[in-house]
């Protein structure tokens, strides 16, 4: 599903100023990554969300006082697991991986995305290369302090071992502090475009959303899809629990 939202750009001529970023949220199940990306895009918390689409959305954000046109992928997951396409591994400029500070598993399952959107795919050669692409590490639901599962220092831990940001966060209480975590991505993300790979910029919007909609289409095993836990155990750093 493409949102398109009110922030989108109508004139082509202002659209070719902006800044571009196509940006990931993964984790897993009922983290808050929906919260966040409406909270960010919307400055608006509502509470429910639907689950188990992904979503794409457009929308021009300011960013230091320029425009940057974000593409935002919003992935649905499961519980225990993150399932990225290849072709979205490619497709992404930066990754926000998300855990609830309330849930030691989603900490695990992010643990496992952080690895594999890092570079993990060095010395894969049937992955894409995700190697130096920004990664934001976030810890939602600080609001629910009384039923904290991860510490913090985990969290940044996790972070600083694979050159990470970090934050913790609250999608239902904390405005400035999502979006001004979003916007630094977002930021590194300019900064960085000059050495973007002529290859991740190849790949049209339109393909990638043809390709996302064959996901859930179970008639076609062609569909290359990664699990980053199964990316995780291949290179030995996943112990089998
Ligand atoms: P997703 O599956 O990761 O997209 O998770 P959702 O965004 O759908 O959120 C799952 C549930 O957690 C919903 O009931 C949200 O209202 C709730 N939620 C999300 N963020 C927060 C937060 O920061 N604090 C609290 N207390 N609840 C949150
Ligand atoms: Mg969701």
């Amino acid at each position: 599903m493409v949102r398109d939202t009110k922030f989108r750009m109508r004139s082509p001529d202002r659209e070719s100023q902006c800044g571009q970023a196509r940006l990931v949220v993964v984790g897993s199940k009922a983290v808050g990554k929906s919260a966040l990306t409406v909270r960010y895009l919307t400055k608006r918390f509502i509470g429910e969300y639907q689950s188990d689409t992904d979503m794409i959305y457009r929308a021009t954000m300011p960013v230091d006082g320029s425009k940057v046109s974000l593409e935002l992928l919003d992935l649905s997951s499961n519980l225990d697991e993150v399932v990225v396409p290849r072709e979205t591994m490619a497709w992404a400029e930066a990754w926000l991986v998300v855990y609830s500070i309330t849930s030691r598993d989603s900490f695990r399952v992010a643990a496992r995305a952080v690895e594999a959107v890092t570079g993990s795919c060095e010395g894969d050669s049937t992955s894409p290369s995700t190697a130096g692409t920004p990664v934001l590490l976030m810890a939602n639901k600080k609001d629910l302090e009384h039923i904290r599962q991860v510490p913090e220092s985990e969290g940044r831990r996790l972070a600083d071992q694979y050159g990470c940001s970090f934050v913790e966060v609250s999608a239902a209480e904390m405005v400035s502090q999502v979006n001004d975590s979003i916007d630094g991505l977002l930021r590194q993300v300019s900064n960085q475009k000059g050495q973007t790979s002529p290859r991740l910029r190849k790949l049209s919007v339109s393909k990638m959303f043809n390709q996302l909609m064959n996901r859930n289409n179970q008639d076609k095993p062609s569909m290359a899809r990664v699990s980053l836990r199964d990316r995780a155990r291949k290179r030995g750093h996943l112990r089998q629990s």
